[in-house]
């Protein structure tokens, strides 16, 4: 038999497989969000489903090396099948044995939880190592010593006040590895803190980069949190601002000037379903900033519309991104808090 794969995923009913494999997707933004049923965990938002440009319904798993697809490639990993008998299986010309399948989703949920302690065990420990070395200061101390840093953030628009007070630093020679070449570059480093004021991230910006992005972590292994500006004040705050990355956050918070406001640096576009979580009920105070974007761009560029959206936010769209912005047009804080105020709700 040739298998007519339009045929097979005209028939497939993704939602409900997922349903089938123990997942519980419920409405998400545009699309749906479940705990993934392929790794199991217990994370809610880390499997997500949405309709790709030709309508057909694509999973992604954010988390593990689940991966996404379509229906067919579902069927294929949760019931370990190669292509062909995924699709029989769609079309009912396959049976499949239940009671073995909760048993391999038992040892797969089994084998989830063990590789999930371990992948803890090992970020506590590269945290404990960051965190008692207290590396933030020692950059910090660098960044003070050579001009070029200092003038780096200054052109970035934070004055050397603001640098002292987000404990922003410079490394003088930073190795990295690209393509398995080793490269040597000065960097900039900004320290991430928790609510608590624990450190849970360095990142570095590197000031020649050879390729792969131009931001590395000080210590691999620790996933990139978001930036909050004003640690203690968590999630939370009489106006919370959501922004993309870091520096965005630094730079629009000192602008705002409110020791009641908070600014979020969202450290990419995937992140932004997780933001939600830790920001309902407080919709009201919040207003997202977006990277304005061409319309072709990758479909993930919807993804902080949708969290307004969710949370019954505000956007202020702007020409151009936020920091530049900020000082291009060299608005004082008065006029930027008036500006905040256009935002609208989407
Ligand atoms: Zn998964």
């Amino acid at each position: 038999m040739r298998i007519n794969v339009d045929a097979v995923i005209q028939k497939s009913d993704l939602i409900e497989y997922v349903r089938m494999a123990g997942g519980n997707p419920h409405r998400s933004g545009a699309g749906w969000a479940s705990h993934c049923p392929l790794h199991g965990g217990d994370n809610k938002t880390a499997f997500s489903i949405n309709a790709g440009d030709d309508g057909r319904l694509l999973w992604h798993c954010f988390s593990n090396d689940c991966g996404g697809g379509d229906a067919i490639t579902f069927v294929q990993k949760w019931q370990g099948l190669s292509f062909r008998e995924a699709c029989e299986w769609i079309l009912g010309e396959r049976i499949t044995d239940y009671e073995y399948l909760r048993e391999s989703a038992a040892e797969r949920l089994a084998k989830a939880e063990e590789d999930e302690r371990k992948a803890r065990e090992r970020k506590q420990a590269r945290l404990h190592e960051l965190q008692v070395a207290e590396r933030h200061l020692y950059y910090m101390r660098q960044r003070k010593s050579a001009q070029w840093a200092t003038d780096s953030w200054l052109a970035a628009g934070l004055d050397e006040g603001l640098q002292d007070f987000f404990y922003l630093g410079a490394c003088q020679d930073f190795t990295y590895w690209y393509d398995g070449v080793e490269y040597h570059t000065p960097t900039l480093t900004i320290p991430y803190f928790n609510e608590r004021r624990e450190l849970v991230y360095i990142q570095h910006r590197l000031q020649n980069s050879k390729g792969g992005g131009k931001y590395r972590p000080d210590k691999s292994g620790i996933p990139l949190p978001p930036f909050l500006a004003f640690p203690e004040m968590g999630y939370d705050g009489g106006l919370i601002i959501i922004v993309e990355g870091a520096k965005k956050a630094m730079v629009t918070w000192a602008r705002v000037n409110d020791t009641d406001a908070q600014a979020i640096g969202v450290p990419s576009l995937t992140q932004y379903p997780h933001v939600a979580d830790a920001l309902r009920e407080r919709g009201e105070r919040v207003i997202v900033i977006p990277d304005p974007r061409d319309k072709e761009s990758r479909r993930d560029s919807r993804k902080p519309y949708e969290l307004a959206q969710e949370l019954g936010a505000k956007v202020l769209r702007l020409p151009v991104k936020v920091d530049d912005f900020l000082i291009e047009t060299k608005l004082t804080s008065n006029e930027f808090i008036n500006l905040l105020r256009q935002a609208r709700k989407i």
